[in-house]
């Protein structure tokens, strides 16, 4: 069983190596239809660590997420102004490639949905026809045996790798998709609120593997868990849509110091559970 952080030297032949890149939006807004949801987000999430994104349901967090991986324009009537960088680079350019954007910047939902027809193996390999390149059947066993382990999943399930993915448990079912989001090699990773739909336990191996995840891959994470984004996020931004006004940040810093020291007294009510 390989344990070891992947690094240049064991990335199978084809597959590139993993390399965190920072995400930054700059002044997003977003509509649906003529209501606007967001105002001017502004957020540096820097490469290798964890985001964690807070607020109020209906604030927006969930749509600032699919605008970071260009998802949003997927809804009918969805527009959006502002800027998303990857390194440096904006993913809504012209000349940029959506496949390649998508395959950049991973995405894990709050409900796990592994692929059903699908073996566990093969929910591992989906994705990897986003990639231009061809790879080996040995190489591809390396990857999944890599990605599995990186969710912390390898041990339970080395010896069904043939069976469905539905049959899992579902904080397997969530880690076998932190897994197939892996399997492409992203930079970033996005995840929606990805433990509501899971037990204390299962939660806990998902936080550990979120932690494991964050030196080579840059998270940002949407929580209702005031403790969870203690537990995972180095950094937080805190959306409040107040009064029906769009969704904007309030705050946004250091975890420790947003929940310890909060700035802003809205931020304060927050973090302590008053609304
Ligand atoms: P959060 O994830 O913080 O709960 P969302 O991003 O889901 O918030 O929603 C922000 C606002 O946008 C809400 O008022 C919601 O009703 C609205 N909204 C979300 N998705 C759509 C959609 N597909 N069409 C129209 N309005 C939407
Ligand atoms: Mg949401």
């Amino acid at each position: 069983m390989t344990t070891t952080a992947v690094m240049p030297g064991n990335v199978p032949a084809g597959a590139l190596p993993p390399d965190a890149a920072p995400l930054e939006a700059r002044a997003v807004s977003a509509w649906f239809g003529e209501r606007k949801v967001l105002d001017r987000v502004s957020l540096h999430m820097p490469a290798g660590s964890v985001t964690a994104l807070i607020g109020p349901s209906g604030c927006g967090k969930s749509t600032f997420l699919r605008i970071l991986n260009r998802m949003h324009e997927l809804v009918p009537g969805a527009t959006l102004a502002g800027e998303v960088l990857l390194d440096g680079a904006d993913i809504y350019h012209h000349d940029r490639r959506l496949t390649e954007v998508r395959r950049r910047i991973g995405m894990v939902f709050q409900k796990p949905n592994p692929f059903p027809a699908m073996s566990i193996y093969e929910n591992v390999t989906a994705g990897l026809k986003l990639t231009a390149t061809r790879i080996s059947r040995g190489d591809r066993d390396d990857l999944v045996e890599q990605c599995l382990t990186k969710a912390g999943l390898w041990n339970e399930v080395h010896d069904r790798l043939r069976q469905p993915g539905s049959a899992l448990s579902g904080g397997q079912q969530q880690r076998l998709c932190i897994a197939r989001a892996l399997a492409v090699r992203p930079q970033v990773l996005l995840m929606d609120e990805p433990c509501s739909a899971l037990d204390p336990t299962s939660t806990r191996r998902v936080e550990e593997t979120i932690r494991e995840l964050a030196a080579e891959v840059t998270i940002v994470i949407v929580t209702h868990n005031m403790q969870q984004a203690q537990r995972v996020s180095e950094h937080c931004a805190f959306f409040l849509a107040e009064q029906n006004t769009p969704g904007h940040i309030v705050e946004q810093g250091l975890t420790q110091r947003m929940f310890h020291r909060p700035r802003d007294p809205r931020t304060e009510d927050y973090v302590n559970g008053r609304f």
